[in-house]
C-alpha cells in the first residue's frame, strides 16, 4: 500500500462517521418506566400567535387542560391506556374548538364525514372508521372496531350502522354544524374558484388542520394511541385522510411506542408517518426523539408535507415535533404537573 497511514486515517473517520449515524440517541431520555405517561394533540397548522386572540388561546388551553387532567385520573387510578386515550379524546372531540367531532370541517357538498383509529400496543389490536356522519365520537365507534369486530376498518354508511348497533351515541348530522366552520367551507370555495379571499382569524386556523389525539402509557406498561378528525375542509369524493390509516395516523407497539398524527394526510399516508417512526425505533434501536424529529423535521418536511405527531415510548418518553408554524399539544406527568404549548417556539 503506497499511504498506509492516510488509509488507515480516511477508515477511522469513515467508521466514526457510521458510528455516529447508528449510535441511539439517548440523549436526556429516560430508560426507567415512569409510572404511567399521556400526550394529546389538538392539531398542527399555521397557528400564529398574532392571529390569536387571548380568549381563544385560554378557550384551548382550558380545553387542553380538561382532556389532560381526565387522561391523568384514568392512569393514576389504574386505569388503562386504552380508557385514557378514550376519554381525553372524547373532551376534545365534543369541544367546537377542534376539528373532530363537534366543530368538525364541511366537505365540499356540506357534509360532516369523520374519521378515526385506535390501537392498542399490547397486541397491535387496531380499529378505524372513515366518513361517518352521524357518530357523536368518532374514535368510540374506532375502538368498538377493534373491540367488538373481527375487522380493522368500516367505512361510510356501514359504519354509521356498526357504531348504532353497538349502543354508540348517533346524532342527527346538524349535531356537527358549526358556524365558524361553515364560513371556513365558504371561504375555501371562493378561494377555489379564484376569487380573492381575505382569510378571517378563524379561517386561518380552520384551513390547516385541527385534528386530535392522544397517546398513553398505563402502570401495566400498555401504550395506545387514537386520533380523531373531520379531515380538511372541501374535501371531495369521500376523501379519506391519514387519521383513521394505522400506521399512517396512529400507531401503536409496546416495544416501541405510541403515536398520534396531524397535518396534510395525503403526505402522513405516503410515507406511513406513525409507523416510520416505530421502525426506526425497532430496526435501528433509535431513541424515540430522534426517530419522531427525523421523521418530521427531516424526512416529511422535505417532500413538503407539513404536521407534526405526538409520540410516546415505553419508558414515558415524549416526544412532539411538527414543522408547521404551531401545534396544539400537552403532556402530564404523573404528580399532575401539566405542560400546554401552541406556537412555535413556546417552551417545552
Ligand atoms: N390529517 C388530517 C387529514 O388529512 C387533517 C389534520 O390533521 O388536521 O385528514
Amino acid at each position: 500500500m503506497k499511504y498506509p497511514l492516510l488509509y488507515s486515517i480516511v477508515l477511522l473517520l469513515f467508521m466514526a462517521c457510521n458510528t455516529m449515524e447508528e449510535t441511539p440517541n439517548t440523549m436526556n431520555e429516560q430508560t426507567q418506566k415512569t409510572e404511567f405517561a399521556l400526550a394529546i394533540h389538538g392539531g398542527a397548522g399555521t397557528i400564529l400567535k398574532e392571529n390569536m386572540t387571548p380568549l381563544l388561546e385560554k378557550q384551548y388551553k382550558a380545553k387542553l387542560t380538561e382532556a389532560l387532567q381526565a387522561g391523568h385520573a384514568v392512569l393514576k387510578g389504574g386505569g388503562t391506556a386504552k380508557d385514557a386515550v378514550e376519554q381525553a379524546i372524547v373532551i376534545l372531540e365534543d369541544s367546537p374548538l377542534f376539528n373532530a367531532g363537534k366543530g368538525a370541517v364541511f366537505t365540499h357538498d356540506g357534509h360532516n364525514e369523520l374519521d378515526a383509529s385506535f390501537m392498542d400496543g399490547k397486541n397491535q389490536g387496531a380499529g378505524a372508521v372513515g366518513g361517518v356522519r352521524t357518530v357523536k365520537n368518532p374514535i368510540r365507534a374506532a375502538r368498538a372496531v377493534l373491540e367488538k369486530s373481527k375487522h380493522v376498518m368500516l367505512t361510510g354508511a356501514g359504519a354509521d350502522q356498526f357504531a348504532k348497533e353497538q349502543g354508540l351515541e348517533c346524532l342527527d348530522s346538524s349535531y356537527f354544524y358549526t358556524e365558524r366552520r361553515w364560513k371556513s367551507l365558504q371561504s375555501a370555495q371562493r378561494a377555489e374558484d379564484g376569487q380573492s379571499v381575505i382569510l378571517s382569524e378563524d379561517d386561518e386556523h380552520d384551513y390547516k388542520f385541527g385534528t386530535v389525539g392522544a397517546v398513553a402509557l398505563d402502570k401495566q406498561g400498555n401504550l395506545a394511541a387514537g386520533t380523531s378528525t373531520g379531515g380538511m375542509t372541501n374535501k371531495r369524493y369521500g376523501r379519506i385522510g391519514d387519521s383513521p390509516i394505522i400506521g399512517a395516523g396512529s400507531y401503536a407497539n409496546n416495544e416501541t411506542c405510541a403515536v398520534s398524527s396531524t397535518g396534510h394526510g395525503e403526505f402522513f399516508m405516503r410515507y406511513l408517518v406513525a409507523y416510520d417512526i416505530a421502525a426506526l425505533m425497532e430496526y435501528k434501536e433509535w431513541s424515540l426523539e430522534k426517530a419522531a424529529t427525523y421523521v418530521i423535521q427531516k424526512k416529511l418536511k422535505k417532500k413538503g408535507g407539513e404536521g407534526g405527531v405526538i409520540a410516546l415510548d415505553k419508558y414515558g418518553n415524549i416526544s412532539m415535533p411538527f414543522n408547521t408554524a404551531g401545534m396544539y399539544r400537552g403532556y402530564i406527568l404523573p404528580n399532575g404537573e401539566l405542560k400546554i404549548g401552541i406556537y412555535g417556539n413556546d417552551d417545552f
